[in-house]
């Protein structure tokens, strides 16, 4: 059976040829009904003969993850439990902001792994560990749930920016990552403007370069710490590639005219909190074309680090 939420435009117009016997138009048929009209069914695909329909329906399956929980704070943020059809779970959550004209707009979070092998000592889901990859049809079904849940059509979306930045490390998972962006950005797909879409990574050799010169995304890197001990220290993982080599590759990064990386800095009280951090970031920075993101700390049971004060995150 396939899991026809896997395949790509490509993949799906030569398996309809070569074991259903049809003609690439009607992958490009099928393709809208997935991601433009959010199909559950082969029934629902109208402008399929019966006998194709019938057809697809021993043959392919469309799945879905399965919302376990939905959780709506006080602010507006949407935190999905998703339950995957082996069982797995993982969550992405829907963040409010509002556009110019004071539109409600939201910005999905997504996952790319279950669990994360990269270990960042501050983060729960490198707590759990890696379990495995999320394939295309599991990490774009996150963006199926959001934009059903929210009632998006191609003319009012409400769903309006991506960040690969749930759980796991998406570079990671390049290969089923690569085929979402080229999904997330075809017309036939999901209609994503790369401009809309950040890939979020904790500094991993493999893959950034690749992902640079495909140009379906924007690139943001989570950096953390402004020097390698401290790295080393909060993030062992990805401290292995040195901040000096990861710095170099980022300032040569193919970048669009007017484009910029995005840099992550979580700041955790009396740990990279500290007006010299603060002095060696902007020095470390200074050649490469980015803008910098701070974050504090969000204080979670058990953590090992806490949010800096007020008056550290204002010196900073
Ligand atoms: Fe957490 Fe991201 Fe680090 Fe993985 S790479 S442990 S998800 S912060």
């Amino acid at each position: 059976m396939i899991d026809i939420l896997n395949l790509t435009l490509e993949e799906l117009t030569d398996w309809l040829r070569r074991d259903l016997d049809q003609q690439p138009f009607r992958a490009r048929q099928i393709w809208k009904w997935l991601w433009h009209k959010r199909a559950r069914s082969f029934a629902e695909m109208s402008d399929l003969s019966a006998a194709l329909r019938a057809l697809l329906q021993e043959k392919a399956a469309i799945v879905w993850p399965a919302v376990e929980t939905t959780q709506i704070s006080s602010d507006g943020t949407v935190k999905f439990l998703l339950r995957l059809a082996d069982g797995e779970m993982v969550e992405t959550v829907l963040i409010p902001s509002e556009s110019r004209e004071g539109k409600g707009r939201m910005t999905q979070c997504l996952s790319s792994q279950v669990g994360c092998a990269m270990g960042c000592t501050f983060c729960s889901t490198g707590a759990m560990g890696f379990t495995r990859n999320m394939s295309m049809g599991e990490i774009l079904g996150q963006v199926l749930v959001a934009q059903e849940y929210l009632g998006d059509s191609p003319d009012n979306p409400r769903l309006r920016n991506l960040v690969f930045m749930g759980m796991g490390e998406p570079l990671l998972n390049l290969s089923e990552v690569m085929k979402s962006l080229r999904t997330l950005n075809s017309e036939l797909g999901l209609s994503f403007s790369p401009r809309r879409i950040t890939v979020s990574t904790c500094g991993v050799e493999k893959g950034l370069r690749e992902l640079g010169e495909s140009g379906l995304a924007y690139l943001a890197v989570s950096l953390h710490a402004p020097n390698q001990a401290l790295r080393a220290r909060i993030m062992p993982r990805a401290a292995r590639w040195p901040l000096n080599e990861l710095m170099e590759s980022l300032r040569v990064y193919p970048l669009k005219a007017r484009e910029r990386l995005t840099f992550e800095y979580l700041l955790l009280g009396g740990v990279n909190d500290s007006l010299e951090h603060a002095r060696e970031l902007s020095r470390l920075m200074a050649h490469v074309k980015g803008k910098l993101n701070l974050i504090v700390y969000n204080l979670a049971e058990g953590a090992p680090y806490r949010a800096p004060t007020p008056e550290a995150l204002q010196a900073f």
